[in-house]
């Protein structure tokens, strides 16, 4: 046992020496042996139970042991078998030959699919143009039986359109947007 040195630490080392002393002379009085400091060694607890439980584990393995074990590979596999089997040519990307320019904005496109970016436009203008339809109509959209012609800034129905519903825009008319392209 280590004892605190200093001028405390006489005095405690005293006291515990005279406690033991007087501990000692009571357990001879009860007919007791004294304790003696031994050694201790830590042994494996040999229990009846756990020894049986653990035969019956040996001989029955159960469900969840498998999958316990299942993660564990017993040999680690080097970085260059694992980047042969990521960067193998059967999982990479399959290069694409069918992409080809968009004739009106020029942006990448797949072959015989619309473009996006151009897709994007007309739909944002659609959306523009409903929103006219509805503050001029306030109503749900109905279909009208007559054709509708969008006028943009600087423009005049012509005579043709006489009878159609007209949606004026204060705005320019987009370079796509065709003057014969009624909605
Ligand atoms: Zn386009």
């Amino acid at each position: 046992m280590a004892l605190p040195l200093g001028p405390s630490g006489g005095i405690f080392s005293v006291l515990l020496r005279c406690w033991l002393r007087t501990e000692e002379t009571l357990l001879r009085a009860l007919g007791l042996q004294p304790l003696h400091p031994a050694l201790a060694i830590q042994t494996p607890v040999t229990n009846p139970i756990e020894t049986h439980e653990e035969e019956r584990s040996d001989n029955v393995p159960s469900f969840l042991d498998s999958i316990l074990w299942m993660a564990a590979p017993k040999t680690r596999r080097t970085i260059e078998v694992n980047r042969c089997r990521r960067r193998n040519p059967n999982k990479l990307i399959k290069e694409k030959y069918n992409i080809d320019q968009c004739p009106e904005c020029g942006h990448l496109k797949l072959k015989h699919v619309l473009c996006g970016f151009c897709y994007e436009k007309v739909r944002h203008e659609t959306h523009l143009i409903r929103q006219e339809i509805k503050a001029k109509e306030s109503g749900p959209f109905n279909s009208p039986t007559v054709e509708t012609v969008v006028l943009y800034d600087g423009e005049k129905p012509h005579l043709k359109d006489e009878g159609k519903r007209i949606i004026e825009q204060k705005r320019k008319r987009p370079s796509w947007f065709t003057k014969e392209l009624y909605l």
